[in-house]
């Protein structure tokens, strides 16, 4: 097993230098794959420290290649680079295709700086297949254990005391780029706990910078809930509607964004309250609904001193007695026991 576990590094590590030559050496990777980092401004040194790469548009390039190579196919199998192919009856063929084809390739490494698995875009304007396709779960590549960029970010989370978390690759490289190294993905998936328990060894900070549009907002809450669960601090900055974090920084540059989030990053509770406040503010039943799912929040946090803090401040935030909303409290903690 460790030596099967072993060759899918292997493979892995040599399909991310295969994808990388071939973006950077190819007129194929070059002209379509390179010109399209290029037009989503990302430089050579972003490419070369993420070690990007491009799949050629064909069938079969990475399955001849490996062959070429001396690899057994079955290791391509093994980490999703290679895909079989079915009869009409569901039946395997025996036959096989490569699994990305024609996209932007983002190796993915864990946190020893192995790769472990890709995370592809498709170039297409309109493709009928997903934007991103990730490989699948395999012996190496837990997708919910890993944090796209986490390699490249730590020594910057640990010394910036503080985990940006966003949503996308392209979030991550962009920032990177523009000086801001600490900052991970959890691309391809929904936030997990034990993604919250990975950052958690770097640092006891995350932020939130979650796409500005209602999908990221619904996310930004449901990760908030978790990293408060974790027992992490949280704050949330929030995108104009139609931006994330790499729209932005590529419109007002790396200075004024940096700026935004030091001027828009917002605790929890601000945020929650922030987000009803316009209608909240006149509307005692929405007010009330605002303040429990504050509380519903505050429950899920382990330190009881920093329950107390935030109980605190809730009262303050939205006028309500302390000694009101700690009753509030606990019946909720208790309902829900
Ligand atoms: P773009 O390259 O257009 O800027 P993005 O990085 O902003 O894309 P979003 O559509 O905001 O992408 O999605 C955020 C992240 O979610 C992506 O980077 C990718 O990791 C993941 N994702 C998006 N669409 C899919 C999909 N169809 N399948 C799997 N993962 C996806
Ligand atoms: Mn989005
Ligand atoms: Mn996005
Ligand atoms: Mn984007």
């Amino acid at each position: 097993i460790q030596n099967d576990k072993d060759s899918q590094y292997i493979i892995s590590n040599w399909a991310k230098d295969h994808y990388h030559k071939l973006l950077t050496e190819t007129d194929e990777g070059q002209s379509i794959g390179l010109s399209y980092l290029r037009q989503r401004g990302l430089n050579q040194q972003t490419i070369k420290t993420f070690e990007l790469g491009y799949s050629l548009d064909q069938w079969d390039d990475l399955l001849k290649s490996a062959e070429k190579a001396g690899f057994e196919r079955k290791y391509l199998e093994k980490t999703g680079l290679a895909i079989e192919r079915k009869d009409d009856q569901g039946k395997d063929t025996g036959r096989r295709y490569d699994r990305f084809r024609g996209r932007v390739m983002f190796p993915i490494h864990n946190i020893s700086g192995r790769v472990i698995g890709f995370g592809a875009r498709t170039l297409k304007a309109n493709d009928k297949s997903a934007k991103y396709l990730n490989s699948p779960e395999s012996d190496i590549y837990h997708k919910s254990d890993v944090l796209y960029g986490l390699y490249q970010a730590r020594q910057a989370i640990r010394n910036e005391e503080v985990c940006y978390l966003v949503e996308g690759y392209l979030d991550v490289l962009s920032l990177h780029q523009g000086d801001i190294r600490n900052v991970v993905a959890s691309s391809g998936t929904s936030l997990t706990e034990s993604q919250i328990r990975l950052i958690g060894r770097y640092t006891d900070n995350v932020t939130v910078l979650y796409d500005g549009d209602a999908a990221g907002i619904r996310a930004s809450l449901r990760g908030i809930d978790l990293i408060l669960e974790g027992g992490l601090n949280v704050r949330v900055v929030l995108f104009p509607d139609g931006d994330d974090p790499d729209s932005y920084i590529r419109k007002v540059g790396d200075q004024r964004f940096k700026e935004y989030l030091e001027n828009n990053s917002q605790d929890f509770i601000s945020f929650k309250t922030n987000l009803v406040a316009k209608e909240a503010a006149h509307d005692p039943v929405k007010k009330a609904e605002a303040i429990r799912d504050v509380l519903q929040s505050i429950a899920k946090v382990p330190d009881p001193i920093k329950r107390q803090v935030f109980l605190q401040q809730t009262s303050g935030t939205f006028g309500i007695d302390e000694q009101v909303l700690i009753t509030e409290y606990n019946k909720l903690v208790k309902n829900a026991s």
